[in-house]
């Protein structure tokens, strides 16, 4: 049922298939604009060194062939490397960046890696690192990867190389799916219940995991595929690298609750042996994120608020935006309270670095990288300049322009200074030109009359393709293509603008995007067959507060004009008691009341996320008894019918319900 799909997506966890492969096929060669941008930019940056490979490779211990994880029931492997080793020679690819083609190799070293006495990575066998420290008599695991078939393979390459202990605990520094979504690939959760298993989280860990991710799930879901490139072959004109890490793992997704959370701003454990600092950092790479430093080893993990890139104030798929001052807040502290007491700093993506004196001047940078586009995104639209032109004018200080863990892999400069214009005043310039501006396909149909027509157009942006300006060719094109949606031309011509664009860019992220952009220009929105492979488990972490919201997203307003009803909730698990009132087309609910209402539903949480998950109906539930209905029942079905369901691929780069079939 695709709407439970948009409810459990979250942002990868979705399993596709790809109805045609041949998605590739018709990619063109790099442009000599593009040959010379690239060689352009490899001529500027630091090359010679090599530190960060000798980083990534130290310590290391072992791994498997391709780091290949089979995918459950035999189906296509749910990692691989073996479709990246064109990222083997050390000559770029001529539709590579040179830049991403660097981060694109350093993210292809895989295995097991000593980081310390006692503190182990497995690296490269999912978008994420999984850190193990050996504990007294079990392991303490660190973020479990996205899914439980690499976690489980990471568990058994680390066991492959370390005398066998148990897991006693797992943590999970934030609730981003690349980081707890494999639990159940390295703990069982009788193990938990039993006591014998802790897991460790942030204070507002569960509220937050899927909370960012529901309400505009399915939009962020679409949204997604962009930015990774999902169902784009991996391949020299095709996807290389996300920037943080190669891709998103396939497999089962899974979240099992944490049995302890970190609530002081600062709290020491000693687990198993081993001592910890906990160190929460809310707001800044997640909603709740913590640090985490090791005192007997000397190591320090900052999570996934410093990585070997510039992280994201804005992220492509969309979300909240995050705050650049903040975050350097965050890293100033770390690095007063641990900098010199740190030997090897680590980071749930990426590579270690070590040596007190390189782990401070990198947390320096860090610290001043999100610092600086806050500050000067912010004085520049002070001065008056819109985001477009803030994005477009700054540079980073070529101290941390030719740092390599300071560009832009992941986040760019350009997306990441529009989001401090967002954060502080929104989408609106105050250019009341721009206040009520027509939509896209209306503009489109006027701005290319008034340009003599889409021949005409598409005449002269052939000429500025040749010169090599993609920018405004991918913008005229996408003009005539709002306009004229089956304009073969223009869909052509704008998907071959995209590609040179995704040839040139240095984040991943953009690359992919552009990518994407062009295959579905040529061959319109892939046909794809979106299958959840979440189980129930992100659905139970939805607290009743946000599934009603979420409920009530789904209301079609046209459907509920001049409705009106109110339905009791009645949860016997919880005891939680809500109202549901539908009038004025909007669908609101209170907590810790009961009305006098049409109907009256009583019912467990688990029976509700049955019945959502379709592993039950609503008139099976009555039958066995697990669900009561008092009062008028056509209330209910009234209101079921009038919730939307969303389809998960929807078209992003031509008119929505003008989508071009292959
Ligand atoms: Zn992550």
């Amino acid at each position: 049922m695709r709407r439970d799909h948009a409810l459990i997506a979250m942002f990868v966890a979705v399993a596709g298939t790809l109805a045609s492969t041949a998605a590739g096929a018709q990619s063109k060669p790099p442009e000599p604009a593009t040959l010379q941008a690239n060689a352009e930019l490899a001529s500027t940056l630091p090359f010679s060194d090599r530190q960060d490979f000798e980083d990534a490779q130290r310590g290391f211990i072992g791994t498997v062939p391709d780091a290949l994880v089979p995918g459950a029931g035999g189906k296509r492997p749910a990692w691989t490397m073996q479709p990246y080793a064109f990222l083997k020679s050390d000559t770029p690819a001529d539709s590579v960046n040179p830049s991403l083609w660097r981060q694109a190799q350093l993210n292809a070293i895989h295995g097991l890696f000593q980081v310390s006495e006692r503190v182990y990575q497995v690296r490269g066998f999912d978008l994420a690192n999984m850190t193990i420290i050996e504990g007294d008599s079990t392991l303490i695991v660190i973020d479990p990867l996205l899914s439980g078939e690499t976690a489980r393979a990471a568990l058994a390459l680390y066991r492959a190389h370390r005398p066998y202990k148990p897991v006693g605990t797992v943590i999970y520094t934030h609730g981003h799916v690349d980081h707890y979504g494999g639990v159940r690939g390295v703990i069982d959760e009788a193990d938990v219940n039993a006591g014998k298993v802790q897991v460790i989280a942030p204070a507002g860990f569960m509220e937050t995991a899927v909370a960012e991710n529901i309400l505009a799930g399915n939009a962020m879901s679409r949204r997604s595929q962009y930015q990774f490139g999902t169902y784009l072959p991996p391949g020299a004109r095709g996807q290389v690298d996300t920037g943080l890490g190669k891709a998103l793992a396939r497999g089962t997704v899974s979240l099992i609750a944490p049995t302890s959370s970190v609530v002081k701003p600062v709290e020491q454990r000693t687990i198993d042996g081993v001592q910890f600092e906990f160190r929460l950092v809310p707001g800044s790479e997640a909603p709740a994120e913590m640090l985490i430093y090791l005192p007997q080893f000397r190591v320090l993990d900052m999570a996934e608020d410093i990585t070997h890139t510039m992280h994201n104030l804005y992220t492509l798929r969309g979300a909240e935006v995050r705050d650049g001052n903040l975050w350097s807040k965050y890293i100033d502290e770390a690095r007063v309270a641990y900098g010199e007491r740190t030997d090897v700093l680590i980071a749930q993506h990426h590579w270690p670095t070590t040596g007190s004196a390189r782990v401070v001047s990198l947390m320096k940078k860090q610290r001043d990288l999100y610092k600086f586009i806050n500050d000067q995104s912010l004085r520049l639209l002070n001065h008056g300049y819109s985001a477009n032109e803030i994005a477009e004018t700054l540079r980073l200080p070529a101290s941390l322009e030719n740092e390599w863990s300071a560009r832009g892999y992941y986040g760019t400069l350009s997306h990441n200074a529009k989001a401090v214009y967002q954060k502080y005043l929104g989408w609106y310039d105050a250019n009341p030109a721009n206040l009520n501006p027509l939509p896209a396909v209306q503009s489109a149909k006027k701005t290319i009359e008034y340009m003599g027509g889409a021949e005409a157009v598409i005449a002269r942006a052939r000429e500025d393709f040749r010169k090599g300006e993609y920018r405004w060719v991918a913008s005229a094109m996408n003009n005539v293509v709002q306009a004229e949606p089956s304009n073969r031309a223009a869909r052509e011509l704008g998907a071959d603008a995209l590609e040179q664009m995704g040839y040139q860019a240095e984040a991943g992220t953009w690359r992919s995007a552009y990518l994407v952009g062009a295959m579905e220009l040529r061959n319109g929105v892939p046909k794809i067959s979106v299958g959840s492979s979440a189980n129930g488990d992100t659905l139970k972490a939805v607290s009743n507060d946000l599934f009603f919201d979420f409920m009530a997203v789904r209301l079609d307003a046209a459907k509920a004009e001049g409705k009106h009803l109110v339905i009791n909730w009645n949860f016997t698990d919880s005891n939680e008691q809500f109202v549901l009132t539908l009038e004025n087309s909007a669908l609101t609910h209170i907590a810790g009341q009961q009305a006098d209402a049409d109907t009256t539903l009583t019912l467990s949480r688990a029976v509700l996320d049955a019945v959502t998950l379709k592993q039950t109906s609503i008139s099976q539930a009555m039958l066995t008894g697990q669900m009561k209905i008092t009062g008028n029942r056509a209330k209910l079905v009234e209101l079921m019918a009038m919730l939307d369901t969303f389809e998960p691929m929807f078209p992003v780069v031509e008119p929505l319900g003008r989508t071009e079939s292959r």
